[in-house]
């Protein structure tokens, strides 16, 4: 085969580095992507913005020396991909510390299970769970969650449902309809899995952090991964694709974009991407999130029971105990929507000053001196965009889990949005990195024969 020079590529005004695969984005889904590529003998690169690996996953090491997520952490119930890999790489994996039901705090008082409130609650829930079964109004799809809430009666238990249907989706009620939270619940197996801690999406945890999978991956491809390389542009042939970056112009056989929409249209795409293509990008948003999680020496909280809860405060938030056996008091803290950027203006002194304190109350004051505190706003973050997912704005469908993933010439789609099976979790990344590594194998043994390895420009 003769190789083309990259010079006379369409689109191509810097010498280009020749690849097979190109990776856009080194979150898990390109990791995995990259390696399964890898794996197989293809060349393969990845590009990523930042100057780390693991997008929506991060972890980071405490004082004590523990590891605590920022981002992604929980392995659901049933998320075998997840849990294999945390095997693979020789990490602990421990059930979480939980009660049969978290506490849910309003002000100084706690709601009783049985009281006024939860029947509504109750009610409420049930409503959402049958409505997930029978089928969805279209109606709904303009309707936000905002307004169907104003129907509810007592400020209490819409207050509780505000802050459960926020921390869970991270969604600006305002501009989420009702059917997209529905079809998201029905789409994740039903509201008690989604919720849940044992035995549902937030059953277990990996000590040393999930963020380490997705650095030990990046480590693993030994400088296959390119830092602080956002890619801006893409020209695609019929050969292949051209793409710009801020670390050069790279030319590939098949490119793998694993940004999640929203994100994905900041790259400009020359002929221009498909109608529907840019529907999907234009018509979802990043949720909005800030977690922090503090760090005491044990969690001195449990020989007086359980620190999980759904505080109803203002801002509202969800606290999990997140310590793993026999190491230091972790008390993860999530705070999502409106509520989450709500904070953007304040010192990290005054973030952590109001959220512990409304801790404090119910745990002792113990919990306002920690011996570390890490916190992130997601929202904020200008390479991801936010989390935990991309959202459909209200009135448009385009953004309902799975998110297509139909090739466009040789662009082809991954990333958690993606997935066939819990998408918009880590498990769901996993999977679409793997399903895209198929996809292009398949693709390039069936063009080459088996010589799925040659450069991708000779023509
Ligand atoms: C606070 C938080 C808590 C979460 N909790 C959980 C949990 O407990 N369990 C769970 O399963 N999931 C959780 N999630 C969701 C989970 O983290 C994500 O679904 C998963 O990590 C997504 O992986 P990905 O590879 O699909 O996308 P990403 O991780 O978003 O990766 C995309 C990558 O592309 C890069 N990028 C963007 N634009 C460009 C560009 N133009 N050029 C090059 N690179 C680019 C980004 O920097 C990023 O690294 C959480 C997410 C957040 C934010």
């Amino acid at each position: 085969m003769t190789q083309q020079n990259p010079h006379d590529l369409p689109g191509l005004r810097d010498p280009a580095r020749t690849v097979t695969v190109a990776v856009i984005g080194a979150g898990i889904a390109g990791l995995i992507a990259a390696r399964e590529l890898h794996r197989r003998g293809i060349d393969v690169i990845v590009l990523e913005s930042a100057a780390r690996a693991g997008g929506r996953m991060m972890a980071e090491t405490t004082a004590l020396g523990s590891r605590v997520d920022l981002g992604g952490q929980w392995i659901g119930h049933g998320h075998h991909r997840f849990e294999d890999l945390a095997a693979e790489f020789g990490t602990t994996v421990f059930a979480m510390h939980t009660p049969k039901r978290p506490k849910i705090v309003d002000g100084d008082k706690t709601i009783k299970n049985f009281g006024a409130s939860a029947a509504t609650v109750t009610v409420v829930l049930l409503a959402w769970e049958i409505a997930t079964r029978l089928g969805l109004p279209r109606a709904q799809t303009t309707r936000s969650v905002q307004s169907w809430l104003r129907r509810v009666p007592g400020r209490r238990a819409r207050r509780l449902l505000e802050v459960l249907v926020s921390v869970s989706t991270t969604a600006d009620l305002d501009r989420y309809s009702m059917r997209a939270f529905l079809e998201m619940v029905r789409f994740q197996g039903g509201l008690t899995t989604m919720l849940s801690t044992a035995g549902g999406a937030q059953d277990s945890l990996v000590a040393e952090g999930a963020g380490t999978l997705a650095e030990r991956l990046a480590a693993d491809l030994d400088g296959r991964v390119v830092f602080n390389s956002a890619v801006t542009a893409s020209h695609r042939d019929e050969t292949g694709v051209t793409i710009h970056s801020a670390s050069g112009t790279y030319r590939a056989a098949k490119v793998i974009v694993t940004v999640p929409p929203p994100m994905a249209a900041l790259i400009e795409h020359t002929p221009p991407l498909p109608v529907a293509r840019n529907l999907l990008q234009d018509t979802t948003y990043m949720g909005s999130v800030y977690k922090a999680i503090a760090v005491y020496d044990r969690p001195f909280w449990r020989e007086n029971g359980h620190a999980e809860s759904l505080m109803l405060s203002d801002p509202g938030m969800a606290v999990f105990d997140t310590s793993a056996p026999g190491g230091p008091g972790h008390l993860c803290v999530l705070i999502a929507g409106p509520e989450a950027r709500g904070l953007d203006d304040l010192t990290a002194d005054a973030r952590r000053a109001l959220i512990l304190g409304a801790i404090a109350a119910q745990l002792g004051s113990d919990v306002l001196i920690p011996r570390g505190w890490h916190e992130k706003s997601w929202h904020q973050d200008r390479y991801v965009g936010g989390g935990y997912t991309a959202l459909p704005v209200i009135g448009h469908d385009e953004g309902y889990f799975p998110a297509c993933a139909a090739p466009v010439g040789n662009i082809h789609w991954a990333g958690s949005e993606t997935a066939s099976e819990h998408a918009g979790y880590i498990e769901g990344a996993i999977e679409s990195g793997e399903r895209v590594a198929r996809e292009i194998a398949e693709i390039l043994s069936a063009t080459r024969g088996d010589d799925a390895t040659s450069s991708p420009t000779s023509s």
